[in-house]
């Protein structure tokens, strides 16, 4: 991962998550506060201007360090917090200058790390860390198979896809949506589907990356 591709991924992200928007408020209306893909499309429009207009740093680490913080201030709630702790904690992460497929794995489990500590949820709990979870373990047991970053990715983001799924018939234990007790059963977590978004915006761009370099 390069500059270029960090950029590409965001961006991605933001176009993945403005065209999910009303699905993330009506996952979010059913078991919280309705204002996922509102906020998270705010934050992420905030990123995809200072990726455009702004002065952006030439590491790829130094792209989703900086967008961490701009996620951390404009998104809100719950998942400014960590999208924003987790994509901060990922920049830091990665080499000053290109990462190879292993290192994205080791940021992204940085990012994870980021997410738990803030957050305290375990798998099970009905939170993003459903989908990111098995993400990241999917993504680590492609890398060592192929090490190309568009194959690991998209092995990512189809066991994130699983694991949005799985938090349906779980009930919350963290988060606006553990209020509800056995009310929040029944219903997808909508972090846990924008993290789907994410690892499917990462798959999209490294696919077509990878198609013309040797990562
Ligand atoms: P808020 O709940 O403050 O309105 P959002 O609606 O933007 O924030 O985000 C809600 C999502 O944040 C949940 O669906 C869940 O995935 C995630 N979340 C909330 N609390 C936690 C937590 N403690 N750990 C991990 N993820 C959490
Ligand atoms: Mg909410």
């Amino acid at each position: 991962m390069d500059r270029a591709l960090a950029q590409s991924w965001l961006l991605a992200f933001e176009e993945e998550v403005h065209e999910e928007k009303d699905h993330l408020t009506t996952l979010d209306s059913a078991i919280g506060d309705g204002d996922h893909g509102v906020n998270l499309c705010r934050g992420l429009s905030g990123v995809r201007q200072w990726l455009e207009e702004g002065e952006v740093p030439d590491s790829p680490g130094g792209v989703l360090r900086e967008s961490g913080a701009l996620l951390r201030a404009r998104v809100g709630g719950a998942s400014g917090v960590l999208y924003g702790g987790a994509f901060s904690a990922m920049g830091t992460a990665l080499p000053a200058a290109e990462a190879d497929a292993a290192q994205v794995g080791d940021a992204l489990a940085a990012g994870l790390d980021v997410i738990v500590r803030l957050g305290a949820a375990a798998p099970g709990d009905k939170t993003m860390v459903d989908a990111f979870t098995p993400a990241l373990a999917a993504f680590r047991t492609a890398c060592a198979g192929t090490g190309n970053l568009g194959e690991t990715a998209s092995a990512a983001a189809s066991a994130a896809g699983a694991g949005a799924w799985s938090t349906i018939p779980m009930q919350a234990r963290k988060g606006r949506a553990s209020y509800l007790g056995h009310r929040s059963v029944g219903h997808m977590d909508p972090g846990a589907a924008s993290t789907m978004l994410l690892f499917r915006s990462l798959a999209r761009v490294a696919s077509s990356v990878c198609a013309r370099t040797s990562w």
